[in-house]
């Protein structure tokens, strides 16, 4: 068996290595851009969903209630419309409209 990735424990969560500047570096980033509007991000813990944000960290990226996602975080909401912002169409984060021009 071999792990590629090596696990550390951060605020007594096992993580990535690495992940911890992730999510350093993702409470800078406090703004997203939805149909050209700059909006604030949603924090953890302030989605319309109870993800769990009073009992847990992030299932999916470890983040503690009151901070931002790490970016491509499942459970972060579109500040636009309320979606998975993941995966949603209001940012232009990734251009799967390419294909057909
Ligand atoms: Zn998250
Ligand atoms: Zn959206």
């Amino acid at each position: 068996m071999t792990d590629q990735n090596t696990k550390i424990i951060y605020r007594g969560i096992s993580m990535i290595e690495g992940w911890p500047e992730k999510i350093k570096a993702s409470q800078d980033i406090q703004t997203c851009i939805v149909n050209d509007q700059q909006v604030s991000r949603i924090r953890y813990g302030n989605e319309l969903d109870d993800w769990g944000a009073d009992r847990q960290p992030c299932h999916d990226c470890g983040v503690i209630k009151g901070e931002f996602h790490v970016e491509g975080c499942d459970v972060e909401r579109c500040p636009g419309c309320d979606g998975q912002r993941f995966n949603c169409d209001c940012e232009p984060c990734e251009d799967d409209d390419t294909d057909e021009a």
